[in-house]
């Protein structure tokens, strides 16, 4: 034995998989030292899915990690290189410019889980930024990432978030924070590309080989591994744009760089939910022509998919016609991903659990009605859950409609076709309210989180991340009726009309 006792268990065992890769896929280095940390929130579910000790993470030492003041034991930090198509224009080098992968951790589920500090100062991947993260930018990702999850679609997880005590200078300077975030990995897009665009092969071998261990075992008995790696990204990138576009998620700035090729949802900048359907819809103060509006995520997420089976061309064959036309059928896949999925998600909010093909018509024709109506897109499909079992609340889901005759003749034709589903009114109800929400982030209520963060208050941030997580359940508040304002949409004088990176 060891004399000087026992030695005390790491706060993280580490495993570092990625940092074994060649050294040219990142840049070593730790963390810059920030002033004063202080604990804003530990996501201690997460902790426990992690296989972590929630009660170790707020100790001094751990907040000294999360803040990136201390690196912790059998860590390998490193930045991360890669490019991307910023806005269709090609950056041959992007990398994390403010943030630094501290390691793998194993969850419960024996899956390999990165933890990456977001906002921890400069690396050699900064260009022109300082490194750093706003608080409202740590609290806007901390809440829409968490909802996502406890929405049940693939995304990034918030472990943890602290203020620095130091500002940032953006438009005005602003209290810094830093995010942990935890990830299936941060592998992009954008990540093949930078090899791709370097001629580098093995690089790009490598990485490939690296993303099939983690991410995709099926593919590695494949006749083709890297066909078999090319649909599978593309069927859970397919899946989950159509997750997004059944809950009305706006990502907002879809460049190859923000898309993973795990599948989950990465970089919430600034992204947003709509309140009223309206397809064209835009947040994001840079999108200025609307590249990432609502209706464009798809066609966005199959351009994307497109940049990523040419970066895998030398992969797919030796011969380069016939790697082309592998690229072009796994791709020509993406639309019939997208379609199933989105239609069969579409159906389940309508209660709907046998599709047929005429429901596509009858969906479309609801959707037209909610745009020309000003309809709030969640509050409508929460309506109908009710409205399923007693046409009497046909009128509180009229109600949301400019014209309430819009919804009041759908409402027939649909209820006609539910009964040919011919199942229990109840049960129907049932699915229904598991698949549509009553709580989504919006736009409004996290502004509101954001300015009273900023004044030092976090109960709101509390409170609105605890509603969210049951964002499928009524709430009432201790008062009965405390918890209706988180499901109602901003009035008039409340409406976000435009969001920012914070970058
Ligand atoms: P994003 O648009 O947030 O996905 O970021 C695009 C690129 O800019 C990535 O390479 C980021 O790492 C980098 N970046 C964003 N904000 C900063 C910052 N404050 N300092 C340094 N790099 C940044
Ligand atoms: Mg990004």
């Amino acid at each position: 034995m060891k004399s000087g006792g026992m030695m005390s268990a790491p706060l993280f065992p580490f495993d570092n998989s990625y940092a074994r890769l060649p050294e040219h896929f990142y840049a070593r280095l730790s963390p810059t030292s920030v002033k004063e940390p202080r604990l804003i929130k530990l996501n201690e579910s997460l902790a426990r899915e992690l296989g972590l000790d929630p009660e170790k993470l707020t100790t001094p030492e751990a907040i000294e990690v999360f803040a990136g003041n201390r690196v912790p034991e059998g860590a390998a930090p490193l930045a991360q290189a890669y490019a991307g198509h910023q806005f269709a224009g090609f950056v041959p080098q992007l990398g994390d410019g403010r943030a630094i992968l501290l390691g793998e951790v194993i969850d419960k589920n024996g899956s390999p889980r990165d933890i990456q500090l977001k906002g921890a100062g400069p690396t050699p991947f900064s260009r022109r930024g300082d490194g750093r993260a706003a608080l409202g930018p740590v609290i806007r990702e901390y809440i829409v990432s968490e909802a996502m999850a406890a929405l049940g679609i693939p995304t990034t997880r918030a472990l943890a978030a602290v203020t620095t005590g130091e500002w940032v200078m953006r438009e005005e300077p602003l209290p810094g924070a830093v995010l942990t975030r935890v990830a299936a990995s941060h592998i992009r897009v954008g990540t093949f590309q930078f090899f791709a665009a370097r001629s580098d092969v093995a690089g790009l071998k490598a990485l490939a080989d690296y993303v099939i261990v983690r991410h995709y075992p099926e593919a590695k008995d494949a006749v083709k591994p890297y066909r078999a790696l090319l649909d599978g990204v593309i069927r859970r990138q397919a899946q989950l744009i159509a997750r997004w576009m059944l809950v009305g998620f706006i990502h907002g700035v879809m460049n190859t760089d923000n898309m993973t090729v795990s599948g989950e949802t990465i970089d919430y900048g600034p992204c947003a939910f709509m309140d009223a359907f309206h397809p064209e819809t835009v947040y994001s103060a840079i999108d200025q022509r609307g590249r990432y509006a609502y209706e464009n995520q798809p066609g966005i997420a199959a351009w994307n998919l497109a940049r990523f089976a040419e970066t895998l061309l030398p992969l797919l064959d030796p011969d380069r016609d016939t790697a082309i036309k592998d690229a072009e059928d796994a791709l020509a896949a993406f639309g019939l991903h997208f379609e199933t999925a989105y239609a069969k998600g579409f159906c389940a909010k309508l209660g709907l659990l046998k599709p047929r093909a005429t429901d596509e018509a009858l969906a479309q024709d609801l959707l037209e009605r909610m745009d020309a109506g000003n309809a709030d897109f969640t509050l409508t499909f929460r309506g109908l859950c009710d409205a399923t079992a007693d046409a009497a609340h046909d009128d509180d889901v009229a109600r949301l409609f400019a014209d309430s005759s819009a919804f009041h003749n759908w409402a027939p034709r649909w209820r006609a076709r539910l009964a040919e589903e011919g199942g229990d009114a109840d049960a129907c109800r049932a699915s229904m309210r598991s698949v549509n929400p009553a709580y989504i982030p919006r736009n409004h209520l996290v502004a509101e989180v954001i300015a009273a963060a900023t004044l030092n208050d976090y109960q709101p941030f509390e409170r609105l991340n605890a509603v969210l997580a049951h964002p499928y359940d009524d709430q009432r508040g201790d008062d009965q009726t405390g918890f209706e304002r988180y499901m109602l949409p901003p009035e008039a004088h409340e409406v976000v009309h435009q969001t920012f990176c914070g970058t």
